[in-house]
């Protein structure tokens, strides 16, 4: 029998994972910032810029962003350091297309290259980068772990690698206000704003099936990182995790 993972709630063959996700990109990416700001009330804003100043960049570092989309993160880079080089990749061409052209509109595309590639098979040698980022990306892997490996053999020694993701609430009153946001608001905006509420249902499945702050700390651990602490942003609503 064909071995099974999870694409949302829903159980599908492990192989089949990948194109599923890549359906939903696909579908959303044309108003994928819109949809970020609305159903974040703009806050993707500042958990990005937290990340930011959690990087321990320095002028000349050399950065992977993986699950890059619209280039969010390698344009708050570019913004802060004029010579920090960007690898910008996704494994989604709708989207990796979004952060080339919006590099190129905006004006930070001289510091950045662009890859299609899986943050699961990254076509980098090993200890390329200082530090290696991923954000709202590693809920989507078919097998985190396998990508937290590969995220860290790329990594020089003492690179640091910043992981920002929905997590888990902390407080349970708090966690039934945001179920009932992300079960009922949540699809309807999407379907409003996106045409499509069936991408918007699958983010907020694939939000509950990811693990929670500390578990994904473990895995952390187990994929070869000696240090890792994590920062819960809007009561755990999302959090980042700091590896080194
Ligand atoms: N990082 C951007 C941000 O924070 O706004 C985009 C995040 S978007 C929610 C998730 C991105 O992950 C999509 O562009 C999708 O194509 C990409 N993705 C999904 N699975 C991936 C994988 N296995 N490897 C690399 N990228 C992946």
């Amino acid at each position: 029998m064909n071995e099974k993972t999870h694409f949302g709630f829903k159980e599908v063959d492990v192989n089949k994972k990948a194109g599923h996700v890549g359906e939903v990109f696909h579908s959303v990416a044309e108003e994928y910032d819109l949809m970020n700001d609305a159903m974040s009330f703009g806050m993707h804003r500042i958990w990005k810029k937290i990340l930011i100043e959690l990087s321990e960049l320095s002028e000349g570092s050399v950065v992977l962003d993986i699950a890059s989309g619209t280039a969010d993160i390698p344009k708050l880079i570019n913004k802060k350091f004029k010579s920090v080089s960007v690898h910008v990749t996704d494994i989604n061409e709708s989207m990796l297309a979004l952060g080339r052209d919006r590099a190129i509109n905006e004006n930070f595309f001289h510091n950045c290259s662009f890859a299609l590639a899986s943050g699961e098979s990254l076509p980098y040698q090993d200890h390329t980068f200082d530090l290696v980022t991923v954000g709202f990306g590693l809920r989507n892997f078919t097998d985190k772990l396998k990508g937290l490996k590969e995220m860290r053999r790329v990594l020089r020694p003492n690179g640091v690698l910043l992981i920002l993701e929905f997590s888990r609430p902390t407080n349970s009153f708090f966690s039934k206000v945001y179920d009932w946001y992300s079960f009922n608001i949540i699809p309807r905006l999407g379907s409003l704003l996106a045409n499509d509420s069936e991408s918007y249902q699958y983010l907020a499945e694939s939000i509950r099936m990811h693990p929670d702050q500390e578990t994904l700390r473990g895995m952390v651990f187990e994929s070869g990182f000696t240090e890792c602490k994590f920062y819960n942003l809007v009561n755990g609503v999302v959090a980042i995790h700091k590896a080194k």
